[in-house]
C-alpha cells in the first residue's frame, strides 16, 4: 500500500512542493515532485490540467478581499484547468484534512473566501457559458463566469437571467453561495431561486449533479449555503425574454414612511420590473433624503412605458423626478462608470465594513429610522445606503434567511473607510454588530455578504429551523469539515 503523507507533510507539500510547478510551467505533475525547500518526496499529489501557485503575489492576493479587513494567508492557490482539477485537489485536501475555500471574484468583505494555511481554489478559469440560442429556457455556466459575461452571452439571443445583483462583476458561484438580491427580486426571486441544476464537488471530492429532483438535499444545502457542503463548479440558470430598452425613474421623497409605503405598494402591485431605493444625507449630515429607483421594461417584454400609469398615486416630489431611457444591458451595468471612478480615486482599495440586514416590513420604518439616526456621513464615507423591499412569497431557497413577514426591506450600509485606520474599522464592525442585534431582536436577519462579527452560535440562530438540515448535509458531504472555514459557520 502506498504510504499516505501525513497532514503536516501534505500541508508542507502545498506550501513548498507546488512552488516547483510555479518555477517549471511545463511540469504539471506533482506525483514524485521533490520540493526545493524541504527536499521531501511527495507521494500521491494529483496530476493537473491547470496549475498550483505558492508565489508571494498569489498568496497575498488571496489573503485579501474587497473588505480589506481580514487577511488569512493560504498555503497554495489552485487555478484549475478543468473541473477534474477541482475534484482531484478537493480529494487530496480531504484525504489530508487541508482546508479549502473556493474564491470567485473575492468581493466578500470579511474573509469569507480566505483560508489560513489551506488551499484557495480560484474559480475564474471555470467560466464556460452555453450553449444558448433563441428560445433557450436555461443556460449552463461555469461557476467562475461573471454575471456581466452571462448577460452578454444570453442577450445576444434576446434572453436574460431574471435577477441581477447591482454590480455585474461578481462570479455566479459567489452570488449563488449567498443569495443574489437585486431590484428584480421582488418579482423574480433571488438568483438562487432561478437555478435549475448545479454541478458541484462535495467536500469528499465527489462530482455530483443536483437539482430539485436529484440529490435534492445537496441542492438545497448548496444554494445560499456559504460553500459549507460543496464547491459549485457549474450552474444551470433560468432564462427569460429580455427587454431591448427600459425606462429608468428616480423618484425623490423627503419622508421615510411615505418612501417605504410607496415602495411596498409598488412591489405588491408589481407595477415596475425593478424597484430599489437609496438614502442620502442632507447638508446637516442627517440621512433623510430618499429616492426610489424604479425601472419598467419596454418591448418585447412589456408595453412601451406609460409615465402617467406608472407613477399614478405615488407621493414623491414630482418636481424632482428624473427619467431616462436606457438599453437593457446599459441599465444592468449602470454601476460600471462609478466603479471605474472609485478605482481611479483609489477608493476601491479602501476598507469596506459593510452592513447588510433584512428588516421585517412590520417594523422597517422604526428600525430604519433609528439605524439611520445613528449613521454619520463620516462613518459611511464615499459609500451609499440602499433600502428596498423584497417579497417573501417569491423567495423559495431555504438557506436564504429572511424575516417572517410578507415584505422585508434590505438595508445595506455600504461603508468605505481608510484601511490603515484600524481603530475606525473596529469601531464600525462593532457598530455593525450592534445594528444586527437590534434588527435581530425585532425579527430581522443578516444578509451574509457584509462584515458583521458572527460566530457559530450566531449562525445556528441565523439558520434556525434549517440549521439541522445544513449540519446534516455538512456531515454527509464534507465529513472532514474542510470547506470554507472563513464563514465561521461550523
Ligand atoms: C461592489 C459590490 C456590489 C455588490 N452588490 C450586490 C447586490 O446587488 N446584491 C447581492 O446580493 N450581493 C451584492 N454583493 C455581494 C456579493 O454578492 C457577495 O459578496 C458575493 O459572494 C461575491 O461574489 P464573489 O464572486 O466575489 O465571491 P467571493 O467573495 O469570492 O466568495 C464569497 C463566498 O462564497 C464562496 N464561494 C465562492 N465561489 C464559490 C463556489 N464556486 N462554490 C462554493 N462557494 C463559493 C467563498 O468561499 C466565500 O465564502 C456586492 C458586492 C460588492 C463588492
Amino acid at each position: 500500500m502506498p504510504r499516505t503523507p501525513s497532514r503536516r507533510t501534505a500541508l508542507q507539500g502545498l506550501a513548498a512542493g507546488v512552488a516547483v510547478v510555479g518555477f517549471d510551467p511545463f511540469s504539471r505533475s506533482w506525483a514524485t515532485t521533490t520540493t526545493r525547500t524541504t527536499g521531501r518526496t511527495l507521494a500521491g499529489l494529483p496530476p493537473l490540467d491547470g496549475s498550483v501557485h505558492t508565489d508571494d503575489a498569489s498568496l497575498a492576493a488571496d489573503a485579501d478581499d474587497f473588505g480589506h479587513i481580514v487577511h488569512r494567508r493560504p498555503a497554495a492557490v489552485l487555478r484549475p484547468g478543468s473541473v477534474r482539477d477541482v475534484v482531484a485537489m478537493v480529494r487530496f485536501c480531504n484525504e489530508h484534512g487541508v482546508s479549502v475555500a473556493p474564491r470567485g471574484q473575492g468581493h466578500a468583505t470579511q474573509g469569507q473566501a480566505q483560508v489560513d494555511g489551506g488551499l484557495v481554489i480560484e474559480t475564474t478559469p471555470l467560466a464556460s457559458i452555453g450553449p444558448v440560442g433563441p428560445g433557450s429556457t436555461t443556460v449552463t455556466v461555469g461557476a467562475g463566469a461573471r454575471w456581466s459575461e452571462v448577460a452578454r452571452a444570453t442577450l445576444a439571443h434576446g434572453l436574460t437571467p431574471p435577477t441581477f445583483t447591482d454590480y455585474l462583476e461578481l462570479s455566479v458561484g459567489g452570488t449563488l453561495s449567498v443569495g443574489g438580491l437585486g431590484g428584480q427580486t421582488h418579482q423574480q426571486g433571488a438568483q438562487v431561486d432561478n437555478v435549475t441544476e448545479l454541478q458541484v464537488v462535495t467536500g469528499a471530492g465527489d462530482l455530483v449533479r443536483c437539482s430539485p429532483t436529484r440529490h435534492r438535499d445537496l441542492f438545497h444545502a448548496v444554494l445560499a449555503g456559504l460553500g459549507q457542503c460543496a464547491v459549485i463548479v457549474g450552474a444551470t440558470l433560468r432564462l427569460v425574454p429580455a427587454p431591448v430598452t427600459v425606462r429608468h425613474y428616480l423618484l425623490p421623497y423627503d419622508d421615510l414612511r411615505t418612501f417605504l409605503d410607496d415602495q411596498r405598494l409598488l412591489v405588491q402591485e408589481g407595477r415596475f420590473d425593478y424597484v430599489e431605493g437609496q438614502v442620502s444625507a442632507d447638508a446637516d449630515g442627517a440621512f433623510r433624503g430618499y429616492v426610489i429607483e424604479a425601472v419598467a421594461y419596454g418591448p418585447p417584454v412589456g408595453p412601451a412605458p406609460d409615465d402617467t400609469a406608472l407613477l399614478r398615486g405615488l407621493r414623491h416630489d414630482p418636481a424632482g423626478v428624473q427619467t431616462s431611457d436606457l438599453g437593457y444591458y446599459d441599465f444592468l451595468d449602470r454601476l460600471a462608470a462609478s466603479v471605474a471612478a472609485l478605482k481611479e480615486a483609489g477608493l476601491w482599495a479602501f476598507a469596506h465594513p459593510w452592513l447588510n440586514l433584512l428588516l421585517p416590513g412590520r417594523s422597517a420604518a422604526t428600525l430604519a429610522e433609528s439605524l439611520l439616526a445613528d449613521l454619520t456621513p463620516a462613518d459611511l464615507g464615499p459609500g451609499v445606503v440602499l433600502l428596498y423591499p423584497v417579497l417573501r412569497k417569491n423567495l423559495h431557497t431555504p438557506l436564504l434567511r429572511t424575516p417572517d413577514d410578507p415584505v422585508s426591506y434590505l438595508l445595506a450600509v455600504l461603508r468605505t473607510t481608510a484601511p490603515d485606520d484600524t481603530a475606525t474599522v473596529d469601531r464600525l464592525l462593532a457598530a455593525n454588530r450592534a445594528a444586527y442585534d437590534t434588527v435581530h431582536a425585532a425579527g430581522g436577519t443578516h444578509y451574509p455578504v457584509g462584515s458583521v462579527p458572527f460566530g457559530a452560535a450566531d449562525w445556528r440562530e441565523h439558520f434556525g429551523p434549517v440549521y439541522r438540515r445544513l449540519a446534516t448535509a455538512r456531515h454527509t458531504y464534507d465529513p472532514r469539515g474542510i470547506l470554507v472555514p472563513g464563514q465561521g459557520v461550523f
